[in-house]
């Protein structure tokens, strides 16, 4: 006989670390006492004592135990994608805000924030949910109601550390209409609360998410902060993940008036050593259930010009109506992008999801332990990139150890940084006829998930 839901998702999902902390579960504890608790391991939730059960709805809705992208697909879009990287979509643009105090507040080209101004301010919805740093204090993060332009555009930026968003279903008011931002495997979940009926997940009309490739450990902010002799005694009082001029920089601020900034290209060296499971075992980088996702605009004709630039996917007439009404108003600046042109800007991800992604759950459940199941197999999957893989594997495995990360606090970033940069580099370039190889002709095998 199949535990109880509430049993599995315990002993399967969460001990098993391959929990996302979503929140979903927690929305469909129907005695609302179910919390999302924070952990060195981003969110997590705790069902109180008197939460006897779950609805299965949270077992098929969990996105750490793996959610059935061809069931959804189906369900969603009516069809499976023709293109296996982008998901199923309307129009591919790159572009920009055209107010430049959203684009230059805003992670990339303020796209979604401006967007989600847009439909408060045209009335399509009464209020956008959005993830903010600095709640309830300035190194953690939070899921919130934004009901003002000021309230969406004090949320622009993106956050790199785990944050559970859908958690805020229970809270919503009846009757009222809302858009959600949200990583991929919140958008999938979310879908599968929609097509199933719940309340409050229909009530969010529109859902917008950034393409999302690796998000950190909480844990990384304090090697960061020891790695720069910050003392215990000297709080953070501000923390921006995209500060400045695109692509950006950390900006970390202390009460002695302390101020460090890290180029992002820089601060990419703790990634191998406090990536979250969840960025590893996702198999979800253009966020394929949202109406509208936007990534950055990689590519050497926008990283040469000044401001920063957005490459936007929609995959719902809707959503494709507003950002054509946006751009016709001037309130966009946005043009048309080859969808094949656009894989381009995000090729090493795309594989490092797809095909990574895939890989490393395989070596997971082959070494005994629980991974995530989307019913996706790709292929072509040559023998050359599971070899890849292992190094990648490897790399992460030791980075994660206390000792590599000890050992990381002690190595000044004006040397890590760069070196970490020409490494990255390097091993890129040196791995790319690998990983590029079939890329371009990527397709999924699919069956039922069990
Ligand atoms: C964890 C993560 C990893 C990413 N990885 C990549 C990548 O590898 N390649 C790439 O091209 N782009 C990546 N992005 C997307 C990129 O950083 C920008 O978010 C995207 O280009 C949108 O820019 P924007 O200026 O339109 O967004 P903004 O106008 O700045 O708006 C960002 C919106 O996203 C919301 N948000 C921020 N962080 C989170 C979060 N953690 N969970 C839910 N909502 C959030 C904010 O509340 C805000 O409403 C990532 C984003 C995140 C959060
Ligand atoms: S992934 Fe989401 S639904 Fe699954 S156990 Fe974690 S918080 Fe709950």
């Amino acid at each position: 006989m199949t535990p109880p839901t509430l049993t599995r998702l315990r002993r399967e999902v969460i001990e098993a670390g391959i929990c996302t902390g979503c929140g979903a579960c927690a929305a469909l504890d129907s005695t609302g006492s179910t919390r999302m608790d924070d952990t060195p391991f981003g969110p997590r939730p705790v069902f109180a004592p008197d939460t006897e059960n779950l609805p299965d709805l949270a077992w098929d809705a969990c996105p750490g135990k793996g959610i059935d992208y061809p069931a959804l697909y189906l369900r969603h879009y009516g069809r499976l994608p023709d293109n296996w990287l982008l998901g199923c979509f309307h129009q591919v643009r790159t572009g920009y805000s055209a107010d430049d105090a959203i684009r230059r507040g805003s992670a990339s080209g303020g796209i979604l924030s401006h967007t989600l101004v847009y439909l408060l301010e045209s009335g399509q919805i009464d209020a956008a949910i959005v993830v903010r740093q600095g709640l309830p204090e300035p190194r953690k993060a939070r899921v919130t109601i934004a009901r003002s332009r000021a309230e969406i555009l004090a949320a622009a930026q993106s956050v790199y550390i785990p944050v559970s968003v859908l958690d805020i279903l229970g809270r919503l008011m009846p009757g009222e209409r809302y858009a959600i931002v949200c990583l991929p495997e919140q958008a999938s979940a979310l879908r599968w609360l929609q097509h199933a009926g719940h309340p409050a997940a229909r009530q969010i009309q529109h859902l917008l998410g950034p393409y999302t490739g690796t998000a950190l450990y909480p844990a990384a902010i304090d090697c960061y902060l020891r790695s720069k002799g910050v003392r215990a005694d000297d709080p953070v009082t501000s923390l921006k993940w995209r500060a400045g001029e695109w692509p950006g920089y950390m900006e970390i601020q202390t009460a002695s008036g302390r101020i460090l900034r890290s180029k992002k290209v820089y601060y990419n060296f703790l990634i191998p050593f406090f990536i979250t499971q969840t960025s590893l075992q996702s198999m979800d980088f253009t966020n394929e259930f949202c109406d509208l996702s936007v990534g950055d605009a990689w590519s050497p004709r926008f990283e040469a010009l000044s401001g920063g630039h957005s490459v936007l996917t929609t995959r719902s007439a809707a959503m494709e109506q507003t950002i054509g009404e946006m751009a016709r108003k001037g309130l966009l600046k946005v043009e048309t992008e080859d969808p094949e042109q656009s894989l381009a800007m995000h090729g090493h991800m795309l594989d490092f999801k797809k095909r990574g992604g895939y890989i490393r759950n395989r070596i997971r459940r082959r070494m005994g332990m629980r991974a995530p199941d989307y019913g996706l197999r790709p292929q072509p999957l040559p023998a050359s990139r599971w070899a890849v893989e292992l190094v990648v594997g490897g790399l992460f495995l030791v980075g994660g150890t206390t000792l590599a990360r000890k050992a990381l606090e002690h190595i000044p970033e004006s040397v890590i940084g760069p070196v970490f940069n020409r490494l990255r580099l390097g091993w890129k370039r040196m791995s790319k006829p690998v990983k590029r190889k079939g890329l371009g002709q990527l397709s999924m095998a699919v069956r039922p998930c069990p």
